[in-house]
């Protein structure tokens, strides 16, 4: 396990799924964790599991104020950081109800880990050690999937996001980089699946295992795998990635 005693990191969207498990991940190798979220409920039940330090900011990572008042509070309680992990999101479809819900997804995956890059930015821990930005994008910024544009454009434009924020923050030893998971097993896959079978008029178990099926692996993911990547790139054995995206997808894409 990597020792990241004496290091603070903020994980948005810390309150269920992936981010849950990248949240108690860092805590157990030793980090002060700032969770973040809109659900303050659901981030002080993941901050009682959690063995060491953490501190609940709730905000919505749409709106730049929230975002810049959380990390402000997690400043002033946890100190200056070493780790973000920009992990909040919302799924679904480009249409709901009648809805285009272009705005709400560009705003929360795309806008929403801008902001949280930056406000990490302006609250960095000094001295030599490498600092780590990551953001969670999906399989999705590398394909297309009808029906999921907005979707599907957010995690592209995270890409292009972490590529040119890693050239622009090397000087400050800051490594930025993205993960872009295939189906991981939370409460979000399950939603989608129940929509893609909707869509194809199959019932969710029976979607799931044929969407499992066109996997060569034909497994999902747990969030613990995700996190055991983040953990893999704070270590000291990842010091030379930066700009980079990491596919824990079960051969869903093969770059
Ligand atoms: P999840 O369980 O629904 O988690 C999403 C988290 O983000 C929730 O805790 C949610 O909490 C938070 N969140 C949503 N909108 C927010 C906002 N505007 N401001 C602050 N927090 C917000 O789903 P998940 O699967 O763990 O997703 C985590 C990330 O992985 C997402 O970026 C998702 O796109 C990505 N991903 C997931 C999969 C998959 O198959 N599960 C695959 C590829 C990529 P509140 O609602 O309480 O705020």
């Amino acid at each position: 396990m990597v020792d990241l005693s004496g290091r603070v990191a903020v994980v948005t969207g810390a309150g269920s799924g992936i981010g849950r498990a990248i949240a108690l991940r860092l805590s157990e190798c030793g980090a002060a964790v700032g969770l973040v979220g809109r659900t303050e409920a659901t981030l002080e039940a993941v901050a009682a599991e959690a063995k060491g330090e953490t501190r609940v900011a709730t905000a919505d990572v749409a709106d730049r104020e929230q975002v810049d008042g959380a990390f402000d509070a997690l400043h002033q309680h946890l100190g200056p950081l070493h780790i973000v992990v920009a992990n909040a999101g919302i799924g679904g479809p480009d249409l709901q109800g009648g809805q285009d819900r272009w705005d709400a997804i560009l705003r929360t995956n795309l806008d929403g880990a801008y902001f949280t890059l930056r406000a990490f930015e302006h609250r960095l821990a000094g001295g030599d050690d490498p600092k780590h930005a990551i953001v969670i994008s999906s399989c999705v910024a590398r394909f297309g999937v009808p029906g999921i544009a907005a979707y599907s454009a957010a995690k592209a434009g995270q890409l292009g996001l972490v590529r040119s924020l890693a050239a622009e923050l090397a000087p400050q030893g800051i490594r930025v980089n993205a993960i872009c998971p295939g189906w991981v097993e939370t409460g979000m896959a399950e939603d989608r699946m129940t929509e893609i079978g909707v869509e194809r008029g199959r019932a969710y178990p029976e979607m799931r295992k044929e969407l499992l099926e066109e996997l060569p692996l034909q497994r999902l993911s747990e969030p613990e795998e995700v996190a055991g990547l983040v953990e893999f790139l704070v270590s000291p054995s990842a010091v030379g990635f930066t700009g980079q995206a990491f596919d824990p997808n079960n051969g869903a894409w093969m770059g």
